[in-house]
């Protein structure tokens, strides 16, 4: 038999490669876009991810636009809010249902944790979901571990097989039609919100100069520097949680208590009490376990705009070697 022509040989390649760069440009803006079976599932899949590295790229542009106290303060503040979002909301609310709130609130909040650029409410839940059931097996997406540190950092959710949502893990949300919809389109939210400053950077050159900002600063400072750092804070919860600290239950996997990393993550740090008791609203399990998240809550459950918020029991305090005060009568 006589080899193929390099003719044929191209219209065999071609049409695959092709239709996986038009998969990899489509899922920038709709994330259902497929190709069904995929090959290279477990590698990095550079051309959808290229946003992800020009985000990085686009932080270098504060040596160009130059800085101002309020393009700290609204990175600051966009940082504050948007981590309050990402652990009250897509953690303790979308993944472990540990208090209850309104249809409304619940998409609201959504939409702030879709401008993190971590994907959409069902993607980051279901994923996490995962985890905790497999934490630190072959199985765990994000095991440092069984993946190595920087795998489980910032590498398994840049490949073809950490991409899609994983509905059955997540069908108690995903019967929401404005949580599917938003899970689609999760870019929408922080394109909006990196218009939104631009044009509040560009409004303020021109009506208040003495400010010093512009729209290309806001942009910079309140998205690319606020949303990478953010990005890197939540993700030390997946490695470096898993790594440094202290253990004060025997659970099955790493998880570790760190204070440093519950004060960045506001509260998340405590991650080997929120590993043996995952179904509580507070993860700082004695008054001292600084826990930003569960103050936040507490205070939107005294606003009445969450409610059912559910304690660390206390045979889970008992098991920690915590003597319980119980009241008589
Ligand atoms: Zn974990
Ligand atoms: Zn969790």
């Amino acid at each position: 038999m006589s080899e193929p022509s390099p003719a044929v040989l191209m219209e065999s390649v071609t049409p695959s490669f092709w239709s996986a760069v038009n998969v990899s440009l489509r899922r920038w803006f709709d994330t259902s876009a497929s190709t069904g079976l995929e090959s290279g599932a477990e590698r990095i899949d550079w051309l959808r991810t290229s946003p992800f590295v020009a985000m990085h790229l686009a932080c270098v542009a504060v040596f160009w636009v130059g800085v101002s106290r309020i393009a700290i303060a609204i990175a600051a503040a966009l940082y504050v809010v948007r981590m309050f979002a990402l652990t009250g909301f897509y953690h303790r609310y979308f993944a472990h249902r540990t208090f209850r709130t309104s249809r409304a609130l619940q998409f609201v909040f959504a939409c702030i944790g879709a401008s993190c650029v971590q994907r959409g409410p069902l993607w980051w839940a279901a994923h996490h979901r995962n985890h905790h059931q497999h934490a630190d097996t072959e199985r765990d997406p994000h095991s440092p571990r069984v993946h190595g540190f920087l795998w489980s950092h910032m590498g398994w959710f840049l490949t073809p097989a950490g991409f899609r949502t994983d509905w059955k893990r997540i069908p108690d949300f995903a019967r929401y039609q404005e949580l599917r919809w938003l899970d689609r389109y999760d870019i929408l939210v922080p394109i909006a919100l990196a218009s939104a400053l631009y044009g509040l950077g560009s409004l303020l050159a021109h009506y208040a100069p003495g400010l010093g900002t512009s729209g290309g600063q806001l942009l910079t400072w309140g998205f690319f520097v606020s949303t990478v750092v953010l990005f890197h804070a939540t993700v030390t919860i997946n490695s470096l949680a898993h790594r440094f600290g202290t253990r004060r239950f025997p659970t099955r996997d790493d998880s570790r208590n760190n204070p440093w990393l519950a004060l960045l993550t506001f509260g998340e740090g405590w991650h080997n009490n929120h590993h043996f008791f995952p179904g509580s609203v507070r993860q700082g399990f004695r008054w001292w376990e600084i826990d930003l998240t569960y103050y936040g809550l507490r205070l939107m459950a005294a606003l009445r705009l969450v409610h059912n918020l559910k304690p660390v029991p206390a045979r889970v305090m008992q098991q920690a070697g915590f003597i319980i005060q119980r009241t008589r009568g």
